[in-house]
């Protein structure tokens, strides 16, 4: 075991990947956009092996998951545990949000012209809550792996999955077997990959500190404290207190057996690319069964994203406050839901949560040369806070996976640091 006590400190894989970051940010600083191009390539070697995995292990941990339930009821009532969870953490996560821009006021006197300028990334957003339901079933499940369409392979998987657990006993069995094995292979694979974090993490850091750098940071740095003060007393006190509440769990438990997940959502920026990690440290280390970790990770890295819906409420208000707008409270209102739906539909991939805060902003009839300008320059520095937000969705994601295990009476979930 990587973490096993009797291990000197540096053989240990958390201290190893703390390392390699903290030598990517001097690397990084010292040798600028040349240690970028010289070492970025590893970073995305890495990515794309976290990435590779994703759809065969989603579809096989799926389907075992959801096979294993057994019938309609059980699935039924995960479904709406785990939706519940879902939505009440990410509400709170906006209601956090809009405390903080409230009260700290980012937008008031910011002078955005300072920063640089970005382009932002062409991806597709769902327009509205209709479209959202209709991403969910994919016309062609072949054509949803190969675009790495996760809504559209959960669904499948779980239909699946519930067509297999009715079927008679000989060809359950068969089945069963198949994608139980398949699974096991899976997260083999995972903890081969896992092995290079530290090289990947190093990498990555090296590559973002080297590309970024911090200058642009001046302009918005009141909206960047706001973003990194909410997202912090959501991660420090808002998940905790929900984890001690709902499920009885120590948070620096949770938080032991979370960190190399957590790492590896901070290095990537993405909740999708950190989901085989996410789900070997749910399963191996916070203890959770196969069928809660299952069904609720993969749905949770796609749909539920805290860290995003703080940022949308947070970011939306910001440049409502830089173009002089007071929004009254039932503008704010709109926000908090459209900044929920914004959340739900962003991909889980780096800067996901930017391009879609055009939902939060369309809502509130904030459009036009000027609001591009804003999100422009906050695309400058998105990278850093995206990378911290991404911790906060996969923090949530674990806390929901562990509550709903210890409702299910899993009793051993976060009893001990392992
Ligand atoms: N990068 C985030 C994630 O993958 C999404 C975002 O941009 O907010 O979780």
């Amino acid at each position: 075991m990587e973490n096993d006590p009797n291990r000197p400190w540096y053989r240990r894989l958390h201290w190893q990947v703390l390392v390699a970051m903290a030598l990517g940010i001097v690397t990084g600083m010292v040798f600028g956009e040349a240690a970028a191009e010289r070492i970025g390539w590893i970073g995305d070697l890495f990515m794309q092996l976290l990435r590779m995995i994703i759809v065969p292990l989603v579809l096989a941990s799926i389907i075992s998951g959801v096979a294993s339930i057994g019938g309609g009821r059980d699935i039924g009532r995960l479904f709406g545990k785990t939706l519940g969870y879902y939505i009440f953490s990410s509400l709170l996560a906006v209601v956090v949000g809009l405390f903080f821009v409230n009260v700290i006021r980012p937008g008031r006197g910011t002078d955005i012209t300072a920063t640089e300028q970005q382009e932002l990334p062409e991806l597709a957003t769902p327009g509205s809550p209709v479209d959202l339901i209709l991403d969910v079933v994919p016309e062609n499940i072949i054509g949803a792996a190969g675009a790495a369409d996760m809504l559209g392979i959960i669904f499948f998987a779980i239909v699946f999955g519930a067509a297999i657990a009715v079927l008679p006993l000989q060809s359950r069995t068969v089945l069963t077997d198949l994608f139980d094995a398949l699974f096991e292979a899976m997260m083999r694979l995972t903890t081969g990959i896992i092995a290079f974090l530290p090289i990947g993490v190093f990498a990555l850091i090296t590559n973002m500190v080297g590309t970024t750098g911090f200058e642009a940071f001046g302009a918005l740095a009141l909206y960047a404290t706001t973003l990194a003060v909410g997202l912090t007393f959501h991660f420090l006190v808002t998940l905790p207190l929900i984890l001690m509440v709902l499920g009885r769990i120590s948070p620096r438990i949770h938080f032991a057996n979370m960190r190399d997940a957590l790492v590896v959502a901070f290095s990537t920026s993405s909740s999708g690319a950190t989901l085989p990690v996410t789900m070997n440290a749910v399963e191996k280390k916070v203890g959770a069964s196969n069928r809660v970790a299952a069904f609720t990770l993969p749905m949770g890295a796609t749909v539920n994203m805290d860290g995003t819906a703080l940022f949308e409420c947070v970011g939306a208000l910001f440049i409502a406050q830089v173009l002089g707008f007071d929004l009254g409270p039932l503008q704010q209102a709109l926000v908090v839901l459209t900044a929920l739906l914004a959340s739900i539909g962003a991909a889980a991939i780096p800067s996901a949560g930017l391009v879609v805060i055009f939902i939060v902003l369309e809502a509130i009839n904030l459009r036009g040369p000027e609001v591009n300008l804003i999100v422009g320059s906050m695309l400058a520095i998105d990278r850093p806070l995206d990378m911290y937000r991404t911790v906060v969705n996969v923090f949530s994601d674990s806390c929901g996976a562990a509550i709903i295990a210890r409702s299910e009476g899993e009793i051993d979930v976060d009893a001990e640091v392992r």
